[in-house]
C-alpha cells in the first residue's frame, strides 16, 4: 500500500484524461479552453500500465476526470480498461454532464460504477450564465437515467456568493426526493481566478450550522472516507456533503494521488509541479513505475498552503481535474 511519512494511505487515483473542456465555468475557464499546452494525452495502453502499477500498490478506486473526460472518443475503452484491471474495485468519473443523457448506458456497459456531476445552479438561466451552456435540463434527465441504471450519483456544487449561495434551500429540496449525494464545495483560489475568488468565496461553516439546525445529522466518517463531511436527514432520500478545503485538518484525511492527462504525478492538487512518470508508461514498465511512485511519495507535504493564498502551479482545476 502506498503510504506517506504522515501515515496517510493512498488507495484512490484521480486520473485526468484530457484538459480540454467545452464549458466556460466562471471560476475555472471563464474564457473557455485555451489550446496553449501539450495535448499529447495519455493513450489507452499508457493508462493501462498506469492503473496496473497503482493497483499493484494497493489502489482500489480510480476516478476519471479532466477537463471534460467525456470529450475523449475512447472514453468507454478507458473505463473498460480501468474496470478490468485486477485490484480496481471502483471506477468513477467526474463530468459536466454535457454528454450524460446520450452516453450513460455506454459508460455503464463499459464498467462505470459511479458519477460526480457538476451542477452549480438549479436555475437554467443562472446555470447558463455560469457555464456558458443551456444544458441543465438534459443534465438532470441524464442523472435520472444514471440512477435508473443503478449508478451512484454525487452532484458537485461550488458555493459562490454572487451566484448560488442563495439557492441553498432549493438544493436541499431537490435532494429530499432524489437519492443523490449533493456536495457543496468551497470555492478554491487558483492561479487564474484571484479576483473571482475574492468576490465569491464563502465558507461552508454557516451552511453546516444551517443543516444541523434544520434536523440534519452528521455521519461518522469511515476510515477510508474522503474529505467531505456528510449529513443525512430522516425525511430526505439524498444526502448532503460539505467540502471545506480551507478548514483546519482538511489534508489529514487525504487519500488520493493525481495524474495529469500528460502523465505527471501530482502529490497535491496545489503542488508546485507535476512529476514526470511518462517514460515508464511509454515503455509499459509497471515495475519501474511502482518503484518511481513509492520513491516520489516521500516528497508529499503535510498540507496545502491555500489558506495563505499559495496555489502552487495550478492555474485552474481543468488542468488536473479537481
Ligand atoms: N469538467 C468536469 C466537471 O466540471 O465536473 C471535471 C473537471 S472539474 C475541474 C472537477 C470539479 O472541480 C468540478 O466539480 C468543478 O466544479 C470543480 N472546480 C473547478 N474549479 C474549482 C475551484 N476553483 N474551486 C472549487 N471547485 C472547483
Ligand atoms: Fe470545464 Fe469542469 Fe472547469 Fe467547468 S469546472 S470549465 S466543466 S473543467
Amino acid at each position: 500500500m502506498l503510504e506517506d511519512k504522515f501515515g496517510r494511505r493512498f488507495h484512490y487515483l484521480r486520473l485526468s484524461i484530457t484538459d480540454v473542456c467545452n464549458f466556460r465555468c466562471d471560476y475555472c475557464l471563464p474564457d473557455g479552453y485555451a489550446c496553449d499546452s501539450d495535448r499529447n494525452f495519455l493513450s489507452v495502453s499508457e493508462i493501462q500500465t498506469l492503473v496496473k502499477g497503482f493497483a499493484a500498490l494497493g489502489t482500489s478506486k480510480v476516478r476519471i476526470t479532466g477537463g471534460e473526460p467525456s470529450l475523449r472518443k475512447d472514453l468507454a475503452e478507458i473505463i473498460k480498461n480501468c474496470a478490468n484491471t485486477p485490484g480496481i474495485e471502483h471506477v468513477a468519473m467526474t463530468t459536466n454532464g454535457y454528454k450524460l443523457e446520450s452516453n450513460i448506458q455506454t459508460w455503464v456497459d463499459a464498467g462505470l460504477d459511479s458519477l460526480n456531476v457538476s451542477i452549480d445552479s438549479l436555475d437554467p438561466r443562472m446555470f447558463q450564465s455560469i457555464t456558458g451552456h443551456d444544458s441543465l435540463d438534459s443534465i438532470l434527465t441524464g442523472i435520472d437515467k444514471a440512477l435508473a441504471l443503478g449508478v451512484k450519483v454525487k452532484v458537485n456544487v461550488v458555493l459562490m456568493k454572487q451566484y448560488n449561495a442563495a439557492e441553498f434551500s432549493q438544493f436541499l429540496n431537490w435532494v429530499k426526493s432524489t437519492p443523490i449525494s449533493l456536495r457543496f464545495i468551497e470555492l478554491m483560489q487558483t492561479g487564474d481566478n484571484l479576483t473571482f475568488f475574492q468576490e465569491n468565496h464563502v465558507s461552508g461553516l454557516p451552511f453546516k450550522e444551517q443543516l444541523l439546525e434544520s434536523g440534519w445529522s452528521q455521519l461518522i466518517r469511515s476510515k477510508t472516507a474522503g474529505p467531505a463531511q456528510e449529513f443525512y436527514h430522516p425525511d430526505s432520500e439524498g444526502r448532503i456533503g460539505l467540502i471545506m478545503p480551507y478548514s483546519k485538518d482538511f489534508c489529514g484525511t487525504c487519500n488520493r494521488l493525481r495524474v495529469s492527462a500528460i502523465g505527471k504525478l501530482h502529490l497535491c492538487l496545489f503542488a508546485e509541479q507535476g512529476l514526470d512518470i511518462r517514460a515508464s508508461l511509454q515503455s509499459a514498465d509497471s515495475i519501474e513505475l511502482q518503484k518511481q511512485l513509492s520513491s516520489l511519495l516521500s516528497d508529499k507535504e503535510a498540507t496545502h498552503w491555500l489558506q495563505d493564498g499559495y496555489t502552487g502551479g495550478t492555474k485552474h482545476l481543468a488542468m488536473l481535474g479537481g
